[in-house]
């Protein structure tokens, strides 16, 4: 510990101890696994004892960035970390563990690795991993390799009792080396995706709470509304921007001078407009990075499509019964997904013992029984059999640029992969890669979309390789999957290529 303690880094990370489960927003089922995997083995050993359960030892949280990853780590350490228990908690940057010299980044990882042994229970989180634990080439010069090694040796070498819980955070899956993801080390995801509505609002919520007064429910809904691709440090930056608007707005002069000046905080009020405001100044990140293919019709188009959208949403929960789901605005955002998600009923309600137990005379000898079949579910779970949707107009109709964007907004609960030409071949991987990695990406995190604009000029623009790719994959997704297809055309469905039609069969 004496040697731990002399380096700066090894410390442990002094925990903002403010930040509680309750102060992050709209990620429910990641806290309720989270609590499964870290909280509960530390609480409940007993239960983990008797079903000789061990416990994850790291989990990969990927996504975004401004999404809260690093917030729900310090908030897990903050968690367990209450009364008499401690949990120790290192924090790494990735890249800042590397070291020029030969060694010696394998010798500080070792000593973070001992150091976290020392004091368990404790908790290392390495955000942006992928800077420590690159995919590994042949390309590569060594020392990554050697690093990558080092830490799979650790963490091999965790032993299984949870005390020690590696946290890895990266914003792209596919960029760190994969033994990584294996069982036994980081071998739980968690997908931390721009929020939704629902979850834009807690978020909002969240970032308000301490203002006096409290900003209207309605109004949060409806910024939320309004934020579409803002992430969660999107909004509080928007919230802090807003209050400053309000502040220029109540006392330009201390814009002015160099003085302190006496003001009256109580007589700063934060209107609508400041939100407007701060609004026009904020590009959310989903701007910056990629853009998000979804958008409520503007002001303008609203009066024009907003019947057609009707119409074309009514259709679609024919196809794809999940959208109904999602549409339903009063809606918990956690039942949804509990709908969706889960495949079997969760009650506690009377079913066939699984258990060898000791016969009585009463008991009739057992019938071969089924024991997983619980018919219910697929009467209870909206099913729909490779939804497939195309939206067709003639050209300048506003299919690709208003009424496919309005969809997958009113949808927005469902991660949304669009496969447009700019994001196949304006990448650094070959168009063919993307591509799977799109799809089965989608197909992971189920239910979802697959967006392709302009499908006719897609299917002329791509190559053959590609189109066998892209057939391929989407023949290799179960019919049962909840993946929509969803395409928009400028030429009729009759005019359509046919092996457009033929290999994706969009139904009419
Ligand atoms: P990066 O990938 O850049 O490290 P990150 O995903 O780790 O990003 P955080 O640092 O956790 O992002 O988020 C930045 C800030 O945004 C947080 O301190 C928090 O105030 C706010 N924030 C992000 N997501 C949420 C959320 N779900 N609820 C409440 N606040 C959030």
């Amino acid at each position: 510990m004496k040697i731990g303690a002399t380096l700066a880094d090894v410390d442990p990370m002094q925990i903002d101890c403010s930040v509680r489960f309750d102060g992050v927003g709209g990620l429910s089922d990641h806290i309720s696994a989270l609590k499964e995997m870290v909280v509960f083995p530390l609480l409940y050993p007993e239960v983990f004892e008797r079903f000789k359960i061990q416990p994850p030892r790291g989990c990969l949280f990927y996504g975004p960035p401004g999404t809260g990853k690093t917030l729900v780590a310090r908030a897990l350490a903050n968690e367990c970390s209450q009364g008499e228990r401690r949990i120790a908690f290192f924090m790494r940057k990735g890249a800042d563990c590397l070291s020029k010299w030969a060694g010696e980044s394998e010798r500080q990882l070792r000593l973070l690795f001992d150091q976290a042994y020392q004091m368990r229970p404790s908790i290392i989180f390495f955000d942006e991993i992928d800077g420590l634990a690159p995919v590994r080439s042949s390309e590569q010069d060594q020392i990554h390799s050697s690093i990558v090694s080092t830490l799979l040796a650790l963490m091999d070498g965790l032993d299984s009792r949870g005390e020690i819980v590696v946290i890895g955070a990266t914003n792209r899956l596919d960029s760190i080396d994969p033994a990584l993801r294996r069982p036994g080390r980081f071998d739980r995801e968690f997908l931390f995706s721009l929020p939704n509505q629902e979850a834009r609002k807690e978020i909002f919520k969240i970032h308000t709470r301490d203002w006096t007064p409290k900003p209207l429910d309605m109004f949060l809904e409806e910024l939320a509304e309004k934020c579409v691709g803002y992430c969660g440090a999107d909004i509080k930056s928007l919230c802090a921007e807003a209050a400053l608007c309000a502040l220029r707005r109540r006392y330009p002069q201390i814009y002015k001078s160099s003085e302190k000046l006496q003001i009256d905080v109580a007589s700063i009020r934060i209107t609508a407009k400041d939100f407007a405001m701060a609004m026009q100044k904020t590009v959310p990140a989903s701007q910056r990075a990629v853009a998000s293919p979804g958008r409520a019709l503007s002001s303008v188009s609203k009066p024009l499509l907003e019947n057609t959208l009707a119409r074309i949403l009514q259709a679609l929960q024919r196809v794809f019964p999940h959208a109904e789901f999602a549409l339903q605005k009063d809606q918990q955002p956690d039942s949804v997904n509990h709908v969706l998600r889960n495949d079997t009923v969760d009650s506690d309600e009377e079913s066939p013992s699984i258990f060898e137990e000791k016969p009585t005379h009463k008991m009739p000898s057992r019938e071969k029984e089924k024991f997983l079949s619980f018919s219910r579910n697929a009467y209870y779970q909206p099913t729909s059999c490779r939804p497939r949707f195309l939206l067709v107009g003639e050209p300048g109709y506003g299919q690709a640029s208003h009424l496919a964007p309005a969809v997958i907004h009113a949808l927005e609960k469902f991660p949304v992969y669009a496969l447009d030409l700019p994001v196949l071949f304006v990448t650094a991987t070959s168009p063919e890669e993307t591509c799977a990695q799109l799809m089965r990406e989608a197909q992971r995190t189920a239910p979802s979309i697959i967006y392709i604009p302009h499908i006719h000029l897609w299917w002329e623009a791509v190559g053959a390789t590609l189109k066998a790719t892209f057939t391929t994959l989407l023949h290799n997704i179960p019919a049962f999957a909840p993946v929509l297809l969803l395409a928009t055309s400028d030429v009729c469905h009759a005019d359509l290529p046919t092996e457009t039609d033929g290999s994706i069969y969009f139904r009419q």
